[in-house]
């Protein structure tokens, strides 16, 4: 299994945080709530893409592709790779800032530096964000040519779009746009490739997302960000520009607190300027020039881990995976191309993993009692996190929405 496992995963640390690169955000989640919408009979699901491929005008031989494309059964495994364990989001930052990631990051820079410069200048995006991304999304391209990671995209979205699930409508509209991108566009690489979840390239689009901002940097005619690495990490900056990408701004620093710090102001949501958090005791380790730069605090592992400030160019980078951990790595590994150092405070690496059963169980227990913490998956996000502090504060303990095993027992325990 564990060898399995490895060989699905293209970009090492999204799947093992069961993560697709571009997880949907619209889509998928409207469609949650009315699951089962309107799928087909899994025979008839192919047939019904290409005809509203044709409808699309897609040409008959290439819709044909889809007929008699059997499932791919690594792809099905991998959608129910359900963790046992939740990991810690130290594990994710670890996996993927290794130094041989942190030291070719480097040498890409300097391979790149006048095409990294026009990118720059067309789209206001930096570059260390941009090699950032190519490193985490795809090792700086490396995987690409490993041919048991990269998968026939048309395969992998076929066997997703006719896999009863809420989320097959999702698939089915990428799989129609990569009929269109073989259509329309062209594109060297045959057959189209990317992850077993359709992503593509060196920054690994997703077909929508490739339709809607890949661009031709290199004037070749086409928009190749499968082979030339201009095309990809232009497309990666047009996209972060089209999502609202400041230029000339950070993503946000870590931060130092002061001691008897009230972690009730770390409510990830309250923006203050770097000039007002400081007077609350919130020190920038590496603060922007401007003191009015705006910025909200988190401490992801609570009181016990790093905080950071975030500016509003972190949330560009969760628009290209809405994971904490994924948005953290790319954020810091940027800073680690940049030549800053590492995080100044550890994370609490003791602390004891818990299972994804034992979280189901907390989220469902803090709603009970009247802290609502959204739904119970397993997975602790924004709202687990609110939830948390809420309890915390009711309780008279440090509201800094982190749960370790203590504090799920209490929980789990008591009123
Ligand atoms: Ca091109």
């Amino acid at each position: 299994m564990r060898c399995r496992a490895r060989r699905l995963s293209l970009a090492a640390g999204l799947l093992a945080a069961g993560l697709p690169a571009f997880a949907p955000a619209g889509p998928a989640r409207a469609e949650m709530q009315n699951p089962q919408a309107t799928l087909p009979a899994a025979s008839d699901c192919l047939g019904e893409v290409a005809r509203e491929a044709r409808t699309r005008g897609v040409p008959e031989a290439i819709a044909a592709r889809l007929t008699d494309l059997p499932p791919d059964p690594e792809v099905v495994a991998a959608t129910q790779n359900q963790a046992e364990f939740v990991k810690p989001i130290w594990s994710y930052l670890d996996a993927n800032l290794t130094e041989a990631r942190i030291a070719e990051g480097r040498a890409k820079l300097a391979d790149w530096a006048p095409t990294l410069a026009a990118i720059e200048a067309r789209y206001g995006v930096d570059r260390h964000i941009l090699v950032a991304f190519w490193g985490v999304e795809s090792t700086y391209g490396s995987v690409l040519g490993d041919p048991t990671i990269v998968r026939p995209v048309l395969r992998s979205l076929a066997t997703l779009a006719c896999n009863p699930t809420p989320r097959a409508p999702y698939w089915r509209g990428e799989l129609v746009a990569a009929l269109e991108i073989l259509a329309q566009d062209k594109p060297p690489a045959e057959p189209l490739t990317g992850s077993w979840a359709g992503a593509m390239g060196h920054t690994q689009f997703m077909p929508t997302v490739y339709q809607a901002y890949a661009v031709d940097f290199d004037g070749d005619g086409r928009r190749d960000i499968w082979t030339s690495v201009p095309d990809a990490l232009a497309s990666t900056a047009n996209y972060l520009k089209a999502m609202g990408w400041r230029p000339g701004e950070r993503w946000g620093s870590e931060a130092r607190l002061a001691e008897g710090f009230d972690y009730g102001l770390a409510d990830e949501t309250t923006e203050r300027s770097f000039g007002e958090w400081r007077a609350l005791g919130v020190e920038a380790t590496d603060a922007p020039a401007d003191e009015a730069a705006r910025a909200t605090l988190i401490v992801p592992a609570g009181a016990r881990g790093p905080a950071f400030l975030l500016q509003p160019n972190f949330r560009m980078i969760l628009r290209y995976n809405t994971a904490l951990a994924y948005a953290l790595t790319v954020a810091h590994l940027s800073d680690r191309l940049r030549g800053a150092p590492a995080f100044a405070r550890d994370w609490p690496r003791a602390d004891a993993m818990l299972s994804a059963e034992a979280l189901k169980g907390l989220q469902a227990r803090l709603t009970d009692l009247g802290f609502p913490a959204g739904a119970a998956d397993g997975k602790p996000g924004p709202r687990t996190r609110a939830a948390l502090r809420a309890y915390q504060a009711a309780r008279g303990l440090t509201p800094d929405g982190y749960a370790d095993a203590a504090l799920v027992e209490r929980i789990k325990a008591g009123p």
